[in-house]
């Protein structure tokens, strides 16, 4: 076992954390998935909530298999990276069909399950089985790339190779639970990414960025690329009945299956064009303010836009009752609405 391995395990015996809602003795395979799956692109302080919820809807991966995937998506909705919540819809129903219903244990078997990779098959193993199996996740990978002043950005396959190697060599051959945790709670309480209390670790007297003072510096940052900008406007239809129009999403591109608005590029012309084609009786009744989302890859500007609609109802939806998985920002501007009353009819 490394120093650094012997360190991390004693500093766990007393501030590990232990009390996290997918924790439990024994641990339920079930529950250490859906909470890894949850984690991979958010905190843990988020992610309380809703796993809590999602395992009051589904509280065996069996209803989670037979659930339909609108309702899967709707307990997701908020958390972002909707793929997640589909491939953990996807991988239930395999697991059941497959391995009648059996969660399995085998690394081979279990990276095969979709949105599960290396890492979180790791944790999942180390976790629920306590096999010795390494992980790299974000919290890891700062951790060891400070500890070992690795150089260069994760992103390089080279840096990447030089951390699972690191992640290997550390990973013990028993006590790999207690490890796997402590090494995720190390990087999420005091290994941070900003400001890493330092004089508390338990690793610190072998940690070279540490002992060099440059800690700030690692990870190394990626070389910057500009994230490119659209615009969009956002079409929020109401009618006389206080019902928006709400259309599904294509399962593929951005909150694949979820519920938004109509949307049309923000101009003039093309708004007053999608207008007309959407109902001819139409009228714009206010702008909202522009706001900014991110994505990975590009920043989207969206413009909402309140529109009266007398006379439609089909795929009108009514906003106090709606049961529809929607991203965060439709959510936004639902809430927005909501607070603006109802439009009155033109007519
Ligand atoms: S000593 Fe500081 S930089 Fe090094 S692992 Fe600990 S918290 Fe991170």
């Amino acid at each position: 076992m490394t120093t650094f391995t012997k360190d991390l395990l004693a500093w766990f015996q007393e501030h590990g954390r232990k009390n996290l809602p997918w924790q439990s003795s024994p641990p339920n395979i079930y529950h250490v998935w859906l909470s890894e799956i949850m984690l991979q692109q958010t905190q843990v302080a988020v992610v309380v909530d809703y796993f809590n919820n999602f395992v009051i809807k589904f509280p065996t991966l069996a209803e989670l298999a037979n659930a339909e995937e609108e309702k899967v998506l709707t307990s997701w909705a908020g958390l972002g990276y909707y793929s997640r919540a589909r491939n953990l819809h996807k991988s239930a129903k395999i697991i059941l069909s497959e391995y009648q219903g059996i969660f399995p244990t085998d690394y081979s078997e279990l990276i095969g399950l979709p949105g599960v990779g290396k890492s979180t098959a790791g944790a999942i193993l180390s976790l629920a089985c306590n096999q010795s199996r390494p992980i790299l996740d974000g919290n890891v990978k700062r951790v060891l790339s400070r500890y070992h002043r690795v150089t260069g950005h994760y992103s390089d396959s080279k840096v990447l190779k030089e951390l699972w190697q690191l992640a290997k060599y550390h990973t013990p051959s028993k006590h790999n639970a207690s490890y796997t945790q402590a090494i995720m709670d190390l990087g999420a309480t005091t290994c941070a990414p900003r400001n890493p209390l330092c004089s508390k670790c338990p690793v610190s007297r072998n940690c070279k960025a540490y002992l060099c003072n440059d800690q700030a510096s690692f990870p190394h940052k990626k070389t910057r690329s500009i994230r490119p900008e659209k615009s969009l406007a956002f079409l929020a239809y109401r009618n006389e009945k206080d019902e928006i129009y709400l259309l599904k999403r294509p399962n593929k591109g951005i909150w694949g299956g979820l519920w938004s608005f109509a949307e049309c590029e923000d101009n003039d012309a093309a708004i007053s064009a999608a207008i007309k084609k959407h109902n001819l009786k139409a009228s714009i009744v206010s702008y909202l303010p522009k706001f900014k989302h991110n994505f990975t890859h590009y920043r989207l500007w969206i413009r909402p836009i309140i529109i009266n609609s007398p006379g439609l109802a089909k795929d009108y939806h009514n906003i106090n009752k709606l049961t529809l998985g929607v991203p965060a920002p439709v959510k936004k501007i639902i809430s927005a609405l909501d607070s603006l009353g109802c439009v009155e009819s033109n007519e």
